[in-house]
């Protein structure tokens, strides 16, 4: 039975990747893609944990050999997502979560439209530029380019599935926690998962 695929998107600074870390931890069948980017490593972060870290160049020539589910700019970097791994892995019955941005979602539900979209909230545009600056990674031009495409980017939060408001994180974790759930017991999944009681029932 194929995986069930979640994209997960969110303005930087709504606490993402604090929830998905959590998400995976609590929640080991999930596996999350690792994506290809031409952005600098920030401190602590490694090749092949994080993203795959890849010049312009490199980028560019995998994009033109078809490597790509998606690819978007993103704050004046590339970002992009594996086409080979990713359908192996949904293919193998792998649940994966993508974190990428809502260009990326857009492309991705033309190849997956059975994905499931969730979209993280800040609570307010206060609290998101206080997070952007006590996270102290980012200098204060990039602090701003960020809060401006924050706005454009919550523009899209109707095109998905489920929306997670990033107040106290413990909710939003319990939140993101019951969507995987709930994923799952969707019917085609549960169908798949119980052929035979299902078949039994079509049965006169
Ligand atoms: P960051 O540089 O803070 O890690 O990520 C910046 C933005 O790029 C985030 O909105 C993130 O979701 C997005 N992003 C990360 N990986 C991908 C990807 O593979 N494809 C797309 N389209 N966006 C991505």
């Amino acid at each position: 039975m194929p995986g069930t695929l979640f994209i997960v998107t969110a303005p930087s600074g709504a606490g993402k990747t604090t929830l998905v870390r959590g998400l995976l931890q609590r929640d080991p069948r999930v596996q999350l893609s690792i994506s290809y980017t031409t952005r600098a490593p920030r401190p602590g972060e490694q090749d092949g944990r994080e993203y795959h870290f890849v010049d312009v160049p490199t980028f560019r020539a995998l994009r033109d050999r078809g490597e790509f589910l998606e690819w978007a700019e993103v704050h004046g970097n590339y970002y992009a997502t594996s086409k080979v791994w990713l359908r192996d892995q949904i293919a193998a019955g792998r649940d994966t979560l993508l974190e990428i941005d809502w260009q990326g979602a857009q492309q991705v539900r033309k190849s997956f439209p059975e994905a499931v979209g969730v979209f993280i909230m800040p609570p307010s545009m206060e609290e998101l530029e206080a997070r952007l600056r006590g996270r102290g990674t980012d200098s204060d031009e990039v602090i701003s380019r960020r809060l401006l495409g924050a706005r454009g980017e919550m523009r899209h939060v109707a095109e998905f599935d489920y929306v997670i408001i990033n107040n106290e994180i413990d909710v939003a974790l319990d939140d993101l926690v019951a969507v995987v759930r709930a994923a799952r017991l969707r019917y085609p999944n549960q169908h798949q998962r119980h052929p035979d009681f299902f078949d039994f029932l079509e049965q006169d």
